[in-house]
């Protein structure tokens, strides 16, 4: 008999009840006993659509992350919060958040926030100083799985492993992170002990890290971690998830816990090999339904695969999503506006789990048990597989054929910019924004009505036009060199595009946690990619007649739109890459005859497409910077390509941003006081860079000698002849209030800057 079970389940609810709880209880509407119990409640119902498995998590639940509530577990507080007065939930929002609530009056640093692996989830970075010492506290957890089992649910408590644990987490000072190791496993041995004196029999420890390259003191702690955890009466489920084990299957299997979890999704072909690796009585579980992304699993094909390994494996098989389905949205059924056809080709967390039970029953009874559910997801399948939606032949022969052509510009970069100097004739330490301006209630109201049908396309357009207006008398007063049309009319810099392309749904409801109360709602592409008209032509010529000085288009590139939505999986990234980078050059190629002599084509999450394996970076880049090659490359000398990136590690993949030949890159730079530019100083980075000089995501005002500061310090690496001036990113989270005073200050220290200059 094969066993099923799961990994974690999406704890927002799926009207995001959690969401509004915890913004309740932060505004002091709600009492910590109202959160609680709303919190409680979720659990109780994620349990119920979890029954049908025959183990459920516990302790996947978590009121801002995981991970925080792991280092809470292990009693692990930053110094900063250990002397404030409040309850655990109290101090718990203090380092989530830098305060418990918002009248809070004991305000301190909030924990760093950092990508969980290659997701779009983020955790509480935890912190490690000398001075660390863990002050074990299992009561939560052993609450819950009292909780869980006051309702009848078979639980298998679920911990993030000593080993990713530390891998995780920062140190504040000096100390190696794996100084802490041997005081982390008794911590864990004593959790254990606990978990296994309420009757625990199976506990599931996830160790992610184990599809990343470990150098050899990691591959160390890990054999040393298990051989202390091993002993004790719980059964562990060594957890892996995100990735291949590859070079790390050895140690894997050798850690001796009694079950392995591998995310078949990306390791199919690591199966076997893993079955030969691990001693005989190991549990083998096999993550066959994608916890990452919502398309429907072929069923059929899956038994084809797994019936021959149930067969070898027997009682030894489990079967489970590849990873937590905290990565996906909730319910399916709550969507009442998508395409019907669409619809049936998606799955949700609830139609999951589902599947899994479909495999199971086909597993345990034979498939005859479940035909008529095996008969409807083959039907599904083959809608996807067949629909003129999806394929569209002509999509793919432009790419062929923009493959074929050379994707470099028409000259090299010192040509053009003769060209580009000439036409614009821009002032030295020319100034401009990153695109968007504040986002007023006004604006968002004004693009909620239109949506509802509750304001009609004119007066919508008048009502934007005005913003745009607005916008550009107060740039022109500001004085600033190169203006842009702000974007109002962009709820999302992916979602407008997406909206206007064909090939992208979009669900109501399809929210996933990115961090704490936020929540996103990734555009699903499900089709070859073509876009029926111009998307920002009208508004961005709009906006440039209205003023003499250059207009600055805005446009989101193509791995940006890849990286942020759900992406189909009947073809290579890559692939759907390509075609939306030719959607994207079809747009440059018409602001470009628009008479645009500007396009900012922005790659916000560049980065963060970059697998978990170094090894793998170069494949990954090859084709993330042709795809913006394609994108940018079709215009003339005289057009300026500008393109933005808003984080600061460049330095090990410069020469890939080199590549991509934009003539202005801006950058995030004034949080590392412009150290990054060394990197592109020793590479000789060739273009032009506006390296940003103050943080946006702060309502300060910078100096004017701040700003001539930085710019100095920047000029020490860069030739000031190609240097730019302005923020860091987009303005839209701000207020105007903030952004006058702070661009007027920039514009001032430019004109400090070109007198000093001469
Ligand atoms: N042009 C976008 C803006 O200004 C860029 C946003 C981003 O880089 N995240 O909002
Ligand atoms: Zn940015």
């Amino acid at each position: 008999m094969v066993t099923t079970h799961n990994l974690g389940f999406p704890r927002v609810g799926a009207q995001r009840q959690l969401k509004f709880a915890l913004e309740q209880y932060w505004r002091s509407e709600i009492e910590q006993d109202a959160l609680q119990t709303a919190g409680q409640q979720l659990r109780a119902e994620h349990w119920q659509t979890q029954a049908q498995c025959n183990w459920l998590p516990v302790g996947d639940f978590a009121f801002y992350d995981q991970v925080l509530d792991m280092s809470f577990l292990l009693g692990h507080l930053p110094d900063r919060i250990k002397n404030l007065p409040g309850s655990a939930l109290e101090q718990y929002f203090r380092v989530a958040r830098g305060r418990a609530n918002n009248q809070d009056d004991h305000p301190v640093f909030a924990g760093e926030m950092t990508k969980w692996f290659d997701t779009n989830y983020h955790y509480i970075v935890p912190e490690l100083t000398q001075e660390t010492q863990f002050k074990p506290n299992f009561d939560k957890l052993l609450e819950q799985v009292k909780e869980a089992k006051a309702l009848n649910h078979n639980v298998k408590p679920v911990l993030i492993g000593p080993v990713t644990y530390l891998w995780l987490s920062k140190s504040k000072d000096e100390t190696p992170v794996l100084d802490f190791l041997p005081e982390l496993i008794q911590v864990y041995q004593q959790l254990l002990i606990a978990l296994a004196d309420q009757g625990i029999e199976w506990v599931q420890i996830d160790e992610p890290i184990l599809v990343t390259e470990l150098a050899e003191e990691w591959q160390q702690a890990f054999r040393r971690a298990y051989a202390g955890l091993n002993n004790t009466p719980i059964r562990l489920l060594l957890t892996t998830y995100f990735g291949q084990l590859g070079s790390n299957l050895t140690l894997a299997s050798e850690l001796g816990t009694a079950g392995i979890h591998l995310d078949v999704i990306n390791a199919a072909d690591e199966v076997e090999a893993l079955i030969q690796a691990c001693p005989q009585e190991t549990v083998i579980s096999l993550g066959v339904i994608n916890g990452r992304n919502i398309w429907k699993t072929d069923l059929n094909l899956t038994l084809e695969w797994l019936e021959p390994i149930a067969e070898q494996l027997q009682d030894r098989l489990w079967l489970a999503p590849s990873c937590s389905l905290l990565h996906v949205p909730v319910d399916l059924a709550t969507e009442e506006k998508l395409d019907p056809e669409i619809k049936d080709w998606l799955a949700f967390a609830h139609q999951k789990l589902a599947e899994l039970d479909t495999l199971k029953t086909a597993l345990n009874q034979g498939r005859d048990a479940v035909a008529d559910a095996l008969k409807a997801n083959q039907q599904s399948i083959a809608s996807r597989n067949q629909s003129a939606r999806v394929h569209k032949p002509q999509v793919k022969q432009a790419v062929a054929d923009a493959l074929i052509r050379s994707s470099s510009r028409l000259s090299v970069y010192q040509k053009r910019s003769q060209h580009q100097a000439k036409k614009l004739a821009l002032p030295a330490f020319p100034t401009t924004t990153i695109g968007s301006f504040p986002q007023t209630t006004e604006i968002r109201r004004t693009r909620a009505q239109f949506k509802k049908g509750a304001l009609d396309h004119a007066a919508y357009q008048r009502i934007m036009k005005q913003e745009i207006k607005n916008s550009i008398d107060r740039q022109e007063a500001l004085g600033l060199d190169v203006l842009v049309h702000g974007e109002a009319e962009r709820n999302d810099m992916v979602e407008y595009f997406g909206e206007q392309l064909d090939g992208y749904a979009f669900s109501q409801n399809g929210w996933v946690q990115s961090y704490g109360s936020r929540c996103v709602k990734p555009p699903i592409l499900f089709g070859d990619i073509t876009r029926p008209k111009a998307m920002t032509v009208e508004w961005i010529s709009y906006a440039q007649s209205l003023t003499e000085k250059p207009m600055k288009g805005m446009l989101t590139g193509p791995v940006t739109m890849l990286n942020w939505s759900f992406v189909r999986d009947d073809q290579s990234r890559e692939a759907s890459c390509y075609q939306l980078a030719l959607a994207i050059r079809d747009e440059v190629l018409d602001l470009e005859q628009a008479g645009i002599g500007l396009i900012q084509i922005d790659e916000a999450a560049l980065r963060e497409g970059l697998p978990l394996r170094q090894s793998q970076w170069q494949g990954y880049l090859d084709w993330a910077i042709k795809s913006f090659q394609i994108c940018a490359n079709g215009v003339g000398d005289e057009t300026q390509i500008h393109t933005h990136m808003c984080y600061s590690e460049f330095n090990d993949i410069l020469p890939e941003i080199a590549k991509m030949d934009a003539d202005v890159i801006t950058i995030e730079t004034s949080r590392s006081d412009m150290e990054l530019l060394d990197a592109f100083d020793a590479f000789n980075y060739p273009n032009q860079i506006g390296p940003g000089v103050y943080d946006i995501h702060s309502p300060n005002v910078p100096e004017v000698s701040q700003i001539v500061k930085l710019m100095d310090k920047a000029a020490l690496r860069i030739p000031k002849e190609r240097l730019w001036i302005n923020p860091d990113c987009g303005l839209k989270t701000r207020q105007w209030n903030e952004v006058e005073p702070a661009l007027k200050n920039m514009v001032e220290a430019a004109k400090t800057l070109r007198a000093a200059a001469g």
